[in-house]
């Protein structure tokens, strides 16, 4: 029998095995893609904005070093509310507007890096192949769990049965998994999709992060390596494929006049990709020998970057509880210690799924007093320094009690 079973080898249920391998637990991950499909570029279009605590859970597992030169540090963050028409969108300061420099935070280390998740995958990936404590079945779909008094059985579509401990269900939004565990989810749908596509541009980034809020939804600019920038475009849902739809001119055109012209000429470097755009969070992170990470826990709108973060805050805190449970004799998969793991995940992932709620829904409107409302708020925030550090500590994932894979080194 596995310590622990994960169903899905995405983002996070792929580096959850590592980094429970990496402390000493023998893990399974089962998906229901084939490795060598979700390896390639077609796959996932997306970068992530990795916060820089997150980011020591890369180097501590020995990732680092794979990703480190396609990895884009963010030195700064431009956050503008702004429209169509006015100056922000030619380097982001307009009337109200928010300025995050990681120099402010006296540490040295950014606010966070721009990685393609393909690159991310397939560091993830190797690192399953090389370590003798992870056994990788893909491509096979799991069925059904059943916990048991010692250890749950995992049923694959093929027929196969898998025994283990715990069951993680790292199945993503709108988990099966933890549904047909009798965990009860909130769903809502925002009627917006993001469009995300990688450009190149004539002039250097300087390792600047640009968000402007348009009516339509954010439109963010997103350093990467080699002078090219990874934009993440909300839209409602029938513009969104509208502009997926059309054709390449009309796509340029529509990004350029968001874009505007201040990294110089911009031209498209690869494929559009279109994601649709909503929020679930499960009422418990947990259920009978079954623990929830990455989105199948909840996902979040992209608005501030933070889901997959939360996602790689999960794992780092399901290791230190399961090391904790291993290290006083208790079983893994007991109830009192998954409710640790809920107690320490919940009020975060609360905090955040709220937050970039009522972000995107307070920015994504031309409501006059609404504008005038969010453009003091961020000019409010600029100046008052704690308030600002607080912000830049939140997004880098560093605020409250820290699990020990995202802690500081020395
Ligand atoms: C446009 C956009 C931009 C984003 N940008 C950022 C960002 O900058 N920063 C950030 O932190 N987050 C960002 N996110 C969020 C981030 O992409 C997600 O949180 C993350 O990818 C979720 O990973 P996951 O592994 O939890 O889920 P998934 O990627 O959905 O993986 C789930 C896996 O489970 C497998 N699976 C499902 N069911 C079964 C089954 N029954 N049996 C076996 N396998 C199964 C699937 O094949 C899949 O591989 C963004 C999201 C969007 C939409």
């Amino acid at each position: 029998m596995k310590d622990v079973a994960i169903v899905g080898g995405g983002l996070a249920g792929g580096l959850l095995s590592v980094a429970l391998a990496h402390a000493g637990f023998s893990c399974i991950v089962i998906d229901a893609a084939p490795p060598e499909k979700m390896k390639t570029a077609g796959f996932d279009g997306r970068t992530s904005a990795i916060a820089y605590a997150c980011a020591r859970m890369y180097r501590r597992l020995n990732l680092w070093d794979a990703i480190a030169p396609h990895a884009e540090p963010i030195k700064d963050i431009l956050v503008t509310d702004g429209d169509l028409a006015s100056p922000s969108r030619r380097g982001g300061v307009a009337g109200g507007f928010l300025h995050f420099d990681s120099r402010e935070l006296g540490a040295d280390e950014p606010l966070g890096w721009i990685i393609e998740n393909r690159l991310l995958r397939n560091a993830i990936f190797e690192a399953i192949d090389a370590h003798p404590n992870i056994e990788l079945i893909a491509p096979a779909a799991c069925e059904k769990t059943t916990p048991g008094h010692s250890g749950a059985s995992l049923e694959l579509r093929d027929g196969r049965t898998i025994k283990a401990r715990l069951v993680v269900a790292a199945d993503g939004k709108r988990s099966r998994l933890a549904a047909a565990a009798g965990i009860r989810a909130f769903n809502w749908g925002y009627g917006q999709s993001g469009l995300v596509a990688t450009v190149a541009h004539e002039r250097p980034h300087n390792g600047v992060a640009q968000e402007y809020f348009l009516p339509s939804g954010p439109f963010a600019i997103l350093p990467m390596t080699d002078n090219r920038s990874s934009l993440v475009w909300t839209e409602k849902t029938a513009a969104a494929e509208a502009y997926i739809a059309s054709d390449t001119e009309v796509f340029l055109e529509a990004i350029k006049t968001r874009f505007g012209d201040y990294l110089g000429a911009v031209h498209l470097s690869g494929p559009r990709w279109c994601y649709p755009l909503g929020l679930s969070f499960s009422h418990k992170f947990y259920g009978p020998r079954l623990a929830l990470v990455g989105d199948a826990a909840r996902a979040i709108h992209p608005i501030a970057g933070q889901g997959y973060n939360l996602g790689l805050k999960d794992i780092a805190a399901l290791v230190d509880v399961l090391s904790e449970a291993r290290r006083v004799g208790l079983d893994i998969g007991d109830e009192g210690v998954l409710a640790r793991y809920d107690q320490w995940r919940r009020f975060d992932s609360a905090a955040l799924a709220l937050g970039t709620d009522v972000l995107n829904r307070f920015f994504s409107n031309d409501f006059g007093p609404a504008k005038h409302l969010r453009r003091f708020g961020l000019g409010l925030v600029n100046r008052v320094q704690p308030l600002k550090i607080a912000f830049m500590k939140e997004s880098g994932a560093d605020l409250g009690r820290l699990p020990s894979l995202l802690q500081a080194q020395g």
